[in-house]
């Protein structure tokens, strides 16, 4: 038994899910539910979606200002997902789990892998925890994509294959969450951090 209480590191927070599967909604409920949560912002090349505020939802930047970033490593990762760029601030992240806060990331495959790599190779001080968002089935993606009205047909569709293709992956992440109603995804989701908050103790 250690003679006194061993300080706490930061969490970090990895969800991924299929485009549509409603992890911004869920995610939303999170915050609620859980107010102390740190929110990463990522920076995208895409463009914005009616409703969606820069510096809130994204930072929304030009190609150019992201390949500037990229050269500066200013993100702590970065992937092309369904044709724009998407971002991790590095310096944000770090400073909150020096802190040792908890910072949630949503981001797709490709960055929880990268995320991955980082933590494993020591050169990001941190637990983290992935936990992949599904929907009750794949039916109720296709209608939550369209109903969101966001994307025209033809990128709905590209979405819908790429989900497909990303559900083959979820068997490595941590915890399997499905999305049937927003508040109960959000609770559970709660008590996993709860749960991993426990095991971040370091030596
Ligand atoms: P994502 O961020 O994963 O792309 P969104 O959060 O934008 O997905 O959700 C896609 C659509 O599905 C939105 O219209 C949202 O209101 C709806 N939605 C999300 N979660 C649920 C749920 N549990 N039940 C019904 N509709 C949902
Ligand atoms: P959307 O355009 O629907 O907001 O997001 C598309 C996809 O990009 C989602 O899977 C979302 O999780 C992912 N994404 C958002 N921000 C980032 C990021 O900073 N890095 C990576 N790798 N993916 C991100």
């Amino acid at each position: 038994m250690p003679k006194r209480a061993k300080r706490k590191r930061g969490l970090l927070v990895v969800i991924s899910g299929p485009s549509g599967v409603g992890k911004s909604t869920v995610v939303r409920r999170l915050f609620k539910v859980y107010p102390k949560l740190l929110m990463s912002i990522s920076s995208t090349t895409r463009t914005p979606r009616p409703g969606e505020i820069h510096g809130q939802h994204y930072d929304f930047i030009t190609q150019e200002e992201f390949d500037l970033r990229v050269k500066q490593h200013k993100f702590l990762e970065w992937a092309k997902v369904h044709g724009s760029y998407y971002g991790t601030p590095r310096q944000y992240i770090e400073d909150e789990l020096k802190q040792g806060e908890v910072v949630v990331l949503e981001v797709d495959v490709q960055g929880a892998s990268s995320v991955k790599r980082l933590v494993e190779s020591g050169d990001l001080k941190a637990s983290v925890v992935f936990i992949f968002l599904i929907p009750p089935s794949v039916d109720i993606l296709a209608f939550r994509l369209k109903k969101r009205k966001t994307e025209d047909e033809e990128v709905v569709n590209y979405r819908l294959r790429a989900a497909i293709a990303e559900l083959q992956v979820m068997e490595k992440y941590d915890y399997i969450v499905v999305n049937d109603k927003v508040e109960s995804a959000a609770d559970k989701i709660k008590a996993i951090i709860n749960v991993e908050k426990e095991r971040t103790l370091v030596n």
